[in-house]
């Protein structure tokens, strides 16, 4: 098996093709013994005994690197087709591996030997000639083993890996229930008078959904192209109230398939459990362990920041809600619910500006817009960027990029762009490869995988963007340029890797605004058919319209913060998920939705991603990436000399520093609240 298994074969980019679900547990098994033996050799060689030699960085970070990152070169892949292209098969591979997995990270974190041996490298004389990277890693890497319970009593260790364990497989079932529930619903439509309103582009998308199952007409999904086009454009109240329906039920005890997927259960042990874990670990709750590892310094510090911002923009929602409803009601609708809030936004947007998400899609055919972006990024960060061609993938539809600076590789990554069936939704870059410098001096470049969930291309047109989908590409390639430009080469330092997590949104949002910018704009679209650039007017249209209510934008996306928060903060105060969300809602929301929305249930960032009591961490961010990108303001949105300087000071040294010292080293000062809210548009206009 050894011999025929890719994944334990020596490979650059990962052999995609060749991979299959009886690959998955014999490779993880083996790698996870190797390396078992491995450290415990290593262990003995370190010479700890003895108080005059320390053990040396080569012998000890280097040498785990090397570990984890055969470990990373297996599992990696696997996770990855775990998510964008999920069959029954890999899946139980990959549930298979879960605990084992969560096994090994937990003997690791609470292995003594190996914490004693980082604590004396850290106060080794030969830490004295470390750099930055270096002292934050160990740094790090100290505080990691206190999280993981080296601190404990041997029968709290066992509790806190049985924990881990359980945890690992109950958000990965969430995970699952979420894409089964939006996979088992589907609507055939055979009378094409019921998508009455819905542009061209979403019925052709339907009609192709529709023959790929065989079926004549069209097939609404729950997938986010299809689900967002019935929301904004369909004329039919009802449909667009069955679907919503449908969609904020998934994965819950109600809806079309109500129980069938429910979450519910699970999100009560996930909360449990964390809760539990926190308090083994000496923390009151949840909250207070994820901020352990976070730029923000306490609860308080967060709930503050939020409840701040949710006062201030909490009039600019109501109003920008009255707005809506009056709208409506002269469009014959006297009372406006969830499902029509998309609709009447959309319209009302058209009738102020005379523009829509659908008719500035012609403009963005992916080309333009990749090559802009690429040209937006080459100017300011000095590097090129390349397509690859004749590599191994997953699906036809992917594109592997190359990046070089002064001819020198400097990284590659993939593109996976578009929705289609047994992919997860949402869209995400995950840090494939890291960059590092290996024990034998080899010097390790960095991939990314970016995976976005777009219209697909239809009736033989390039796909089309909306605007909205740009911002989504720009957000994703912002992480991804943080991961791949990095000089660091400290590998748990490197990239993304040791960033906290609520200043990892920086990179990304901050690359938003090119979206928005007129020179940005310039570059990055032209017409699919003419190739003329975005007519000047439409532009202007589309700048007045950047913040049309944005006030409850704010409003909706401080209602997930802080009820993240809360929930993680409060939970075993006898209030259920349902009691924590209404409370919050009454605190800043300006609209309920109806009593059968189950929201909770499909909010995969805080129950199977990373966003745990973290959520708040976009819009702490966000005050850091809108006031980094008021330096551009200042000196010029393409100005090179002001790229050059973000990224040697940010995107440059991921981890290695604390945020706020990048943060300062590039502004000049701490960050301020003030271009977060004049972007966002949340100011009284002064005459
Ligand atoms: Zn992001």
């Amino acid at each position: 098996m050894t011999a025929s298994n890719p994944l334990l074969q020596d490979f650059d980019l990962p052999p995609y093709s060749a991979i299959r679900p009886e690959h998955v547990e014999p490779a993880i098994s083996q790698i996870l013994a190797d390396n078992r033996g491995a450290i415990a050799r290593l262990l003995e060689s370190q010479p700890l005994e003895t108080q005059h030699a320390a053990p040396d960085w080569a012998g000890l970070v280097l040498a785990l690197d090397e570990l984890n990152a055969r470990l990373g070169r297996a599992w990696g892949p696997v996770s990855h087709l775990n998510a964008v292209c999920n069959s029954p098969e890999l899946r139980a591979a990959y549930e298979a591996c879960l605990p084992k997995l969560s096994e090994y990270w937990t003997e690791i974190g609470q292995n003594k030997p190996l914490f004693e041996a980082y604590a004396a490298l850290a106060v080794s004389p030969e830490s004295a000639g470390f750099d930055d990277g270096q002292k934050t890693l160990l740094a790090h890497a100290l505080r990691d083993f206190r999280l993981s319970g080296i601190d404990l009593p041997e029968a709290e260790q066992q509790r806190y890996g049985a924990i881990q364990m359980q945890l690992s497989e109950l958000t990965s079932r969430f995970s699952n229930q979420l894409l089964d529930a939006t996979q088992a619903w589907t609507k055939h439509i055979t009378d094409e008078s019921a998508l009455a309103g819905l542009p061209d582009s979403a019925r052709a998308q339907m009609a192709q959904a529709a023959q790929a199952k065989e079926l004549d007409g069209w097939l609404i999904s729950l997938e986010f192209p299809s689900y967002y086009a019935v929301m904004t454009y369909a004329d039919d109240r009802a449909l667009r109230e069955e679907l919503y329906a449908a969609y904020c039920t998934r994965a819950s005890d109600q809806g079309p398939n109500a129980g069938q997927f429910d979450n519910g259960p699970l999100m009560e042990q996930i909360l449990d459990l964390r809760q539990e874990l926190a308090r083994l670990l000496g923390f009151a709750h949840y909250s207070e362990l994820s901020l352990a590892s976070k730029m923000a310094e306490s609860t308080e510090q967060v709930l503050h920041f939020l409840r701040d911002l949710a006062l201030r923009s909490k009039p600019f929602a109501a109003s920008d809600l009255q707005e809506l409803q009056a709208y409506a009601t002269t469009q014959g609708c006297s009372e406006l619910n969830s499902w029509d809030v998309g609709y009447f936004s959309e319209k009302l947007r058209q009738q102020r500006y005379s523009i829509s998400q659908e008719q500035v899609r012609a403009w963005f055919p992916i080309d333009k817009v990749l090559s802009g972006l690429f040209a937006i990024v080459e100017k300011l960060y000095g590097i090129q960027i390349v397509e690859l061609k004749g590599f191994d993938s997953w699906h036809p539809d992917v594109r592997l990029f190359e990046i070089n600076e002064h001819g020198q590789h400097v990284g590659r990554f993939f593109f996976d762009l578009y929705a289609r069936a047994n992919k997860r939704g949402g869209a995400w870059m995950d840090g494939a490869r890291d960059k590092r410098r290996a024990a034998d001096g080899q010097l390790i470049s960095p991939v990314a995988n970016l995976v976005c969930n777009f219209t697909p291309a239809v009736n033989g047109q390039p796909a089309l963007l909306t605007h909205d989908e740009v911002t989504t590409l720009f957000h994703e390639f912002g992480h991804g340029l943080h991961h791949l430009l990095t000089r660091v080469e400290h590998a748990g330092v490197s990239g993304i890797n040791g960033v906290a997590w609520d200043a990892v949104e920086l990179p990304s949002q901050f690359m938003e605004n090119w979206c928005w910018e007129p020179e940005g704009l310039a570059l990055i679209s032209g017409h699919f058919e003419s190739g003329e650039p975005l007519p000047q007017d439409l532009l202007e249209k589309m700048l007045e319209a950047k913040n049309f209510q944005s006030g409850l934008m704010m409003a909706r996306q401080l209602e997930f913060s802080l009820f993240d928060f809360e929930l993680h903060a409060t939970h075993g105060d006898g209030r259920s998920v349902l009691q924590v969300i209404e409370s919050i809602r009454d605190e800043v929301a300006v609209m309920r939705p109806p009593a059968y929305n189950r929201f909770a249930n499909g909010f995969a960032h805080i129950f199977a991603g990373g966003y745990a009591a973290g959520y708040y961490s976009y819009k702490w961010a966000e005050v850091l990436s809108a006031d980094a990108f008021s330096k551009f303001e200042e000196e010029g949105v393409l100005n090179p000399e002001t790229g050059r300087a973000f990224r040697e000071a940010i995107l440059a040294r991921g981890g290695s520093l604390a945020p706020m010292l990048l943060f300062v080293d590039f502004r000049g000062r701490e960050p301020s609240i003030d271009a977060l809210l004049r972007h966002s548009g949340l100011v009284e206009e002064v005459a």
